[in-house]
């Protein structure tokens, strides 16, 4: 954590800049080690501080390791307090989340007396590259996914609802020591299957059905996200057909994974090929996502963006085909970059499955 202020306050040197208002939950537990988002993270030249309440008084000494004088206000107080200690710092130039904070909140720090600089995402993009010990908590959270996901297919089958696939789904993976869900699973069998997002609802999975489910485990606050389609009994040719094609999209982009590769070529590799065999209208989303504190975080992989991979970024590569009113296929790994390319965190088999 200490060099991570470090680097942050020879960051806020370069843009002249005397001090950095934390308020997200995730900044703040990636920089400070507090797991609360119940408080607020202030990084002068000077000093560090971690302003939260009572409630949390010991719960912030114990994580944070005497790192940055704890705080004890209040919420409204606690804006109170950045003023009083920007200004006993000699601080002008103060950065804030502008994702984050409201605009009501904004305007009473407008009635401060600094200058208040916007951040977009300084703060979050030193979060893309991960630390070996990150790494380890990525791979300890797929690893109880993919075993979940395993137990969990015995568990389930034709006249279970989505709903019901969800409870067992995530009792599975509590059981395993999953500490949370990284995002509510999307369990969506048949017709449901051509939303990508779709909400489990109360369709029974039926004979003939793909199914497809996207779940996470989460680990010490780091998220895995997997997705696998799998058949009910027997199904047609043409769902047969777009599974294939998925599967050689997933592996096609998945071999291309690399240092140096932009997030952009890699979503053409997978979607040329789709598109190529004729279904390129049918995959309408981004091939992937950098993933690790958050579910979703830098780097994007997709059409219009411009970010490039790098050794030790943890992305995932997801194409998937949706055919409106009939069924979906969607193929997920989350994968750390490498030099010449790229280990897979997920264990589980790409063939297609059928319980
Ligand atoms: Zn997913
Ligand atoms: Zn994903």
């Amino acid at each position: 954590m200490k060099q991570r202020i470090e680097a942050l306050r020879e960051n806020l040197r370069k843009a002249s800049l005397d001090a950095a208002v934390v308020k997200s939950g995730v900044n703040i537990r990636y920089y400070s080690g507090f797991t609360s988002s119940e408080a607020i993270f202030l990084v002068t030249l000077k000093g560090t501080y971690l302003i939260t309440d009572f409630r949390y008084l010991i719960q912030a000494q114990a994580q944070t390791l005497g790192l940055c004088a704890i705080i004890d206000a209040n919420f409204p107080a606690q804006l109170g307090k950045i003023g009083e200690l920007l200004l006993a710092d000699g601080c002008k130039r103060a950065g804030f989340e502008q994702d984050v904070i409201s605009v009501g909140e904004f305007r009473k720090y407008e009635a401060m007396p600094f200058e208040w600089v916007p951040f977009g995402n300084e703060l979050s993009l030193p979060r893309a590259i991960k630390s070996a010990d990150e790494i380890e908590n990525l791979r300890a959270a797929q690893r109880i996914a993919d075993k979940s996901f395993l137990e969990w297919l015995g568990r389930i089958g034709a006249g279970m609802s989505e709903k019901e696939a969800v409870a067992e789904l995530n009792y599975v993976c509590a059981k395993n020591g999953s500490d949370a869900p990284s995002f509510d699973p999307i369990i969506a069998a048949g017709p449901n299957g051509a939303m990508p997002h779709a909400v489990p609802g109360e369709r029974k999975m039926q004979k003939g059905d793909l199914v497809t489910a996207d779940l996470g485990c989460m680990i010490n606050g780091y998220h895995s996200d997997m997705t696998r389609t799998f058949a009910i009994g027997s199904i047609d040719d043409e769902s047969r057909e777009i599974y294939e094609i998925v599967k050689t999209a997933q592996q096609m982009a998945l071999d291309a994974v690399k240092s140096g590769i932009p997030g952009k070529v890699l979503d053409a590799v997978a979607r040329d090929y789709i598109t190529e065999k004729g279904f390129g209208a049918q995959f309408g989303h981004g091939l992937g996502h950098g993933i690790g504190l958050e579910i979703h975080e830098t780097p994007f992989l997709r059409v219009f963006n411009e970010d490039i991979l790098a050794s030790g970024m943890t992305v995932t590569i997801e194409p998937g085909i949706y055919l409106e009113g009939k069924c979906g296929v969607r193929i997920e790994d989350c994968c750390v970059v490498t030099d010449d390319g790229c280990l897979n965190l997920v264990s589980l088999t790409k063939e297609l499955i059928t319980i």
